[in-house]
């Protein structure tokens, strides 16, 4: 079957539960009578979590990390990693169905993300299509009827890629000073302004964008007077410029600074209401933390499993390495932290999926805050287990770490992404001090 999930959308309304069942078996066939490959513990998942482990890793298995070291080096974009996802219908994961999505929430998602990130494809593989995973959520919650029409199926098809524009060299973490700006004009907008770190721009022939429709000193906030668009990124058209960022890891997908100068957008690129362009951009901010999470675990059991591999067969003084408890230990509690993390990033992300995505301004004002606390303290707590995890299995391997033959130097490169992005360590404390604690605000 080509594609498994659009399969799944187009049969079977919201959540396509028969044709999926039939998976479900086949999956639970396959996780009883094989051994379980991975160390990471699979009970406590959903069988649609299973299921989605499963199918995708499928996929994964025909990336090897040869493939993967290959685009490091040369930091070459994976497209043929994102035209076999999209093949088998899993960029619509979390799309409804009646766009052509597979109608299944954000935990299945995370664990997607997961597994991508495990399979050894890393970083690379799980950015590579991150933004169409998440960046398309407020698209699917508050985009036109043409919006949702034109532009969902050709993303969930592979036709179109996505990225996402909020990053700005001036505003940094303090977003809601951003002041790319977005004029009216007749019949649309243009768009002047600078973002930076944009990931995929250069593959990408859409942007989630978050500019300004009005000025900071004509706000009573920040929050206020900020729009989202989804444009089209046509790099034949005068007013867009793009630069490509040399970085440290995850070289197969590109980062760029952005440029627009007067750069003509149609009025039907607008997502949501003019001006509440934050509340609307929320709906993609706490789902993309999750997902990060996720990835980061993927990463770290990616990198312990091998270090595992690699401390029973290495022999130094006539005995495996891994009989010395100063190398046994480390990774014990290296998996012991990733368990931990697992837990918290599937909270996260089912509570999410519970609040209805637990977008501010909804209903669901209180499990808002719950959602955000959440899926933060996933991001924190995965990103840092998935460095101690990448850490220690280079260290394992001694010389060998730092070979890129033995993959986990390209690992420990990569895990700095999720200690970094798209909120840093020190953001998670100040928000978790402020909202859990009620401390008073440091900055
Ligand atoms: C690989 C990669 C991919 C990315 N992809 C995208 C993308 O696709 N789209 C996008 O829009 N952005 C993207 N980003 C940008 C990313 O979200 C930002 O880099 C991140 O939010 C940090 O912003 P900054 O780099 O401007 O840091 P700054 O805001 O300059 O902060 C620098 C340091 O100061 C600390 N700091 C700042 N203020 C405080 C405070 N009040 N209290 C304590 N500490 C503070 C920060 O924690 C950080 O350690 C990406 C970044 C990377 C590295």
């Amino acid at each position: 079957m080509s594609t498994i999930c659009s399969a799944l959308g187009r049969s079977f309304g919201r959540r396509p539960r028969p044709l999926f069942a039939s998976l479900q078996a086949e999956a639970s066939r396959a996780f009883s009578s094989t051994r379980r490959r991975r160390i990471m513990d699979t009970s406590g998942f959903t069988d649609d979590e299973l299921v989605v482990h499963d199918g995708v890793g499928k996929v994964c298995a025909r990336f090897p990390n040869s493939y993967w070291q290959e685009r490091d080096a040369s930091e070459k974009d994976p497209q043929e990693f994102h035209a076999a996802l999209a093949d088998a219908g899993w960029l619509g994961i979390a799309l409804p169905p009646s766009l052509g999505g597979v109608g299944l929430g954000l935990s299945e998602a995370t664990m997607m993300m997961q597994t991508i990130a495990e399979s050894g494809a890393g970083m690379a593989g799980a950015q590579a299509i991150h933004a169409n995973v998440y960046a398309t959520q407020p698209l699917a919650k508050f985009g036109t009827h043409h919006q949702l029409r034109e532009t969902i199926p050709d993303i969930i098809s592979g036709r179109s890629r996505v990225c996402f524009g909020v990053t700005e060299p001036n505003a940094g973490l303090d977003t809601l000073r951003l002041t790319t700006a977005a004029h009216e004009v007749d019949g649309g907008y243009e768009i002047s302004g600078q973002k930076v770190w944009i990931t995929c721009a250069q593959v990408a022939s859409k942007m989630i964008l978050l500019a300004r429709t009005r000025s900071l000193d004509e706000v009573p906030k920040p929050s206020e007077g900020l729009s989202l668009f989804c444009i089209d990124l046509d790099r034949r058209r005068p007013g867009l410029e793009m630069r490509r960022i040399r970085k440290m890891g995850g070289r197969a997908v590109d980062a760029n600074e952005v440029f627009f100068d007067r750069y003509r957008v149609p009025s039907s690129a607008l997502v949501g209401a003019k001006g509440a362009g934050f509340a609307v951009a929320l709906a993609g901010i706490n789902a993309e933390r999750c997902l990060v999470a996720g990835e980061a675990l993927g990463l770290g059991y990616a990198a312990l499993e091998r270090a595992a591999a690699y401390a029973r067969e290495r022999v130094v003084f006539g005995r495996p390495i891994g009989t010395n408890q100063g190398i046994a230990h480390p990774l014990a509690d290296a998996y012991m932290r990733l368990e931990a993390a697992k837990l918290a990033t599937y909270h996260a992300a089912r509570l999410y999926d519970k609040a209805g995505g637990g977008r501010e301004g909804s209903s669901e004002q209180s499990s808002s805050v719950a959602v955000g606390v959440a899926a933060n303290s996933a991001k924190y707590l995965a990103a840092e287990a998935a460095f101690t995890a990448c850490e220690r299995a280079l260290l394992t391997h001694g010389g060998m770490g730092y070979a890129a033959a033995f993959d986990v130097e390209r690992w420990f490169r990569e895990s700095l992404v999720p200690r970094l992005a798209p909120v840093s360590r020190e953001m998670v404390l100040n928000y978790v001090g402020e909202r859990v604690l009620k401390l008073p605000r440091s900055y």
